[in-house]
């Protein structure tokens, strides 16, 4: 789950990064209330769930308070990436002379928090990995330890010769770890982390994903959920209980299980076509569960057929005909839908099943050449 800008810097300071000040404001006059509290100059930042603000025009400075007001007027209701800017965040503005890069992830190889820092900060950290690899040093850190002294150091030595700012940096660093660790996120990121001309070391941004997985004990942040910037199908299927992502192909498919999920996706691409999602409704599933996933593959308008792929063991395969035989009821379904159902109560489901326009399929094998060749069609 991401979070506003707004909201990392919260959780930052609170574990002891320096974050200049700021205010939330959704309307230009309070801009300029914020910019004469907070003394100018002031950034002017766009809240919005993406990346490369900046660059798109959502971040803009402002010298006096009136200048404030202009560029709030100016970003507020502005579109980033397909998002509407609706606050901006006014924070004092901090002289640069060298921008870093700090940021953590999960490394998958290593399952272990990994740390990356950078002396190329306040660009895309892709677009250094891709150009300069050499600017990018990366340290695994031990949950079981910690990130330990040894490694601040070689990472402090990385990015500055200057050993008060070496300092600050290194107490910036094991506060993001902390605060990285404490929120269960899988991301958390400073970029750029500055240093300015007084020798001071400053976060002037902050963003956090957070870890999904975590969330059940993460009860004040799963309150700042902003789902604008989540594709709507993938809204509406938390909120059903049901697994999906959306992917970029034209065979959509309804699975039990994600193992399963995955398999049937794998066979798709093996026959030379792609999925248009990942969607697992999970055991033990309702008829309203079938109903939901149907309408949720249909908002896509590139889905050219449905594989439904079930193997019944806790989910009945009646309750999931009863699902579809519902969703062609109610949904205007104007694409081919394949159904394989085999295990548990397959007698009665082929029952209901019958005399439907629903195209059966013996094997999985079976079901997933059919759905292709009726999305090809
Ligand atoms: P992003 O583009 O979404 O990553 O937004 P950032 O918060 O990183 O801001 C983009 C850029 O605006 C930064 O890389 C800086 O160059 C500039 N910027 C942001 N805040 C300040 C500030 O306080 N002072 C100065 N001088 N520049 C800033
Ligand atoms: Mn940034």
């Amino acid at each position: 789950m991401k979070i506003h800008e707004v909201e990392a810097r919260k959780i930052f300071e609170a574990h002891g990064l320096p974050v200049p000040p700021s205010r939330l404001v959704e309307s230009p006059e309070v801009a300029r209330q914020a910019a004469e509290e907070l003394g100018c100059p002031v950034v002017v930042k766009a809240q919005v769930l993406v990346g490369g603000r900046g660059k798109a025009g959502g971040v803009k400075l402002a010298g006096t308070p009136s200048e404030a007001v202009e560029k709030a007027e100016a970003i507020l209701g502005m579109e980033i990436k397909g998002l509407t800017v609706k606050k901006v965040l006014v924070a004092s503005a901090v002289d640069i002379t060298r921008e870093f890069y700090a940021g953590l992830v999960i490394d998958r190889r290593s399952r272990k928090p990994l740390m990356m820092v950078s002396p190329a900060g306040g660009i895309d950290i892709e677009e250094v990995a891709r150009t300069a690899p050499e600017k990018i040093l990366k340290v695994v850190i031990d949950p079981m330890w910690g990130i330990l002294p040894f490694q601040v150091r070689r990472m402090t030595s990385f990015l500055s010769g200057n050993r008060d700012v070496a300092r600050q940096i290194g107490r910036a660093l094991t506060a993001l770890y902390r605060a990285f660790m404490a929120v269960d996120a899988s991301l958390a990121e400073i970029n750029p982390l500055v240093e300015s001309p007084d020798g001071k070391v400053w976060a002037i941004d902050a963003k956090i994903n957070i870890d999904d997985n975590g969330l059940y004990r993460q009860k004040d942040i799963t309150e700042l959920r902003d789902d604008s910037a989540e594709d709507e199908g993938e809204v509406e299927a938390r909120l059903k209980g049901l697994s999906f992502v959306k992917l970029e192909g034209n065979v959509g498919c309804i699975v039990n299980g994600a193992g399963l999920a995955m398999a049937t996706m794998d066979m798709i691409k093996h026959y030379g076509a792609e999925p248009a999602n990942f969607l697992d409704i999970g055991g033990s599933s309702s008829p309203e569960k079938v109903l939901a996933a149907m309408h949720i593959i249909l908002r896509d308008r590139n889905v050219r057929s449905i594989l439904i792929n079930i193997f019944g063991g806790i989910t009945r395969c009646d309750d999931v005909a009863a699902g579809l035989i519902e969703a062609r009821k109610q949904l205007g379904i104007d694409v081919p839908l394949v159904v394989r159902l085999t295990g548990t109560n397959e007698d009665k489901a082929r029952e209901l099943l019958g005399g439907t326009e629903l195209i059966p399929a013996a094997t999985m094998d079976e079901g997933v050449r059919k759905a292709i060749e009726m999305a090809r069609a």
